[in-house]
């Protein structure tokens, strides 16, 4: 076996197997000088950053060596997977640096929402999982919304420090490293490597105008959410590109809906009531009688009831059930992490039964719209 050794741009360990991982670098490429990975490669080529992954203990120790810099730490969540993209111990590990919070992907949220309800709800939901943040910022990476705000907020607190932004994979951490190189960066000058005491995992500096650099770590893969369990051809179905179209059922007891062959919501007990869901418009929800649901599933999972097709539902963990009694008045959301939200509207009380792979994080949480 060829021992490829390590990348000069930012020291990881080199391999030929996987685009997605770090430290991939294409066959084609190894007879070049000196030996740099795909993504330091793009970096310095094409002023463009490209989403690599790696696991959470990984993560984790990398996170350790952030402590022992004098930096501000940019965490970057999804809004549509909030709780699901949110680096849990993040605190713990970040030491004494600031955080500034970037909440992406706001364009998705239906049209008229309140900015500042939606910003109330974040600091919350933050504060409850043990986060501080020096700020939070909502914006969108891709259609350009809020981005002014980021810079400012990087302005503003990052006084004469470095910038590390972490985040999980696909919350859009490329897409808005991105957008900040082009505007901020002069990539004639060399990407440098970074060591972390006691790792051997490294991140891609990128130097900016002003004499500092934005650092690029690899995002975390986090195995309870859906996004990271489903094939290539389904996570296109399961990310949103415009804004989710809210779709409201009204539901007697003992009935059920299947998004897709993906997650199933059983109404098992309460009084007629509605149920909201919060989902990318490219999934399919169908509708029907709780008696006849398994049958149902039984016969067409991964052809009616789709996506995933019948193939792609091999490599997908089966279902998990999840019993919830929620009580009367409660304005929450079930989140599936990846997939969505099913809003509760003040409910006289109800039973439910939310199938999921096994594996993907299910919970119960203040409502967000
Ligand atoms: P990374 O894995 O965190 O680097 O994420 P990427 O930048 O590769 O983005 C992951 C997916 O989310 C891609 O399909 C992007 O097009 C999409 N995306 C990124 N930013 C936004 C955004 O602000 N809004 C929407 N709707 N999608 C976004």
């Amino acid at each position: 076996l060829l021992e490829l050794g390590t990348c000069a741009g930012c020291g990881v360990k080199l391999q030929t197997e996987s685009v997605e991982n770090l430290g991939y670098i294409p066959q084609s490429a190894l007879e070049r000088e000196p030996l740099i990975c795909q993504r330091c490669f793009r970096i310095k080529n094409y002023n463009e950053a490209s989403s690599v992954a790696i696991d959470q203990d990984d993560f984790l120790r990398l996170l350790g060596g952030i402590a022992e810099t004098n930096s501000l730490v940019v965490h970057i969540v999804d809004l549509f997977d909030f709780e699901g993209s949110l680096i849990s111990g993040l605190q713990r590990f970040v030491g004494n640096n600031p955080v500034l919070l970037v909440v992406n992907k706001v364009d998705l949220l239906p049209k008229g929402m309140n900015m500042n309800r939606l910003l109330n709800w974040v600091q919350k939901q933050a504060k409850a999982q043990g986060l501080r943040t020096v700020d939070i910022v909502l914006c969108s990476a891709k259609r350009n919304i809020g981005f002014d705000r980021v810079v400012q907020a990087l302005a503003e607190h990052r006084g004469d420090r470095d910038v590390y932004v972490v985040g999980a994979t696909n919350v859009g951490k490329s897409t808005l490293i991105n957008r900040i190189i082009r505007d901020y960066s002069d990539l004639d000058r060399e990407l440098t490597t970074s060591r972390y005491p006691g790792t051997t995992l490294d991140a891609v500096h990128i130097p900016l105008d002003d004499g500092h650099d934005i650092i690029d770590t690899p995002g975390i893969v986090y195995h309870h959410r859906l996004t990271e369990m489903v094939p290539r051809g389904v996570l296109q179905a399961l990310l949103p590109d415009k804004p989710i179209k809210q779709i409201v059922y009204q539901l007697n007891e003992q009935q059920t809906l299947f998004i897709g062959s993906l997650a199933r919501f059983d109404f098992v007990e309460g009084p007629r009531q509605s149920f909201t869901l919060y989902l990318s418009n490219a999934l399919p929800v169908h509708r029907t009688k709780l008696e006849r649901a398994d049958e149902l599933y039984a016969n067409h999972r991964g052809e009616m009831l789709a996506p995933p097709t019948r193939e792609q539902l091999e490599d997908i963990p089966g279902w998990t059930r999840h019993r919830m009694t929620i009580k009367r008045g409660t304005d929450k959301d079930i989140v599936i992490s990846g997939l969505g939200w099913i809003r509760i509207n003040d409910t006289e009380g109800a039973l439910l039964d939310i199938y999921a792979p096994k594996g993907i994080r299910v919970m119960l949480r203040d409502a967000l719209i």
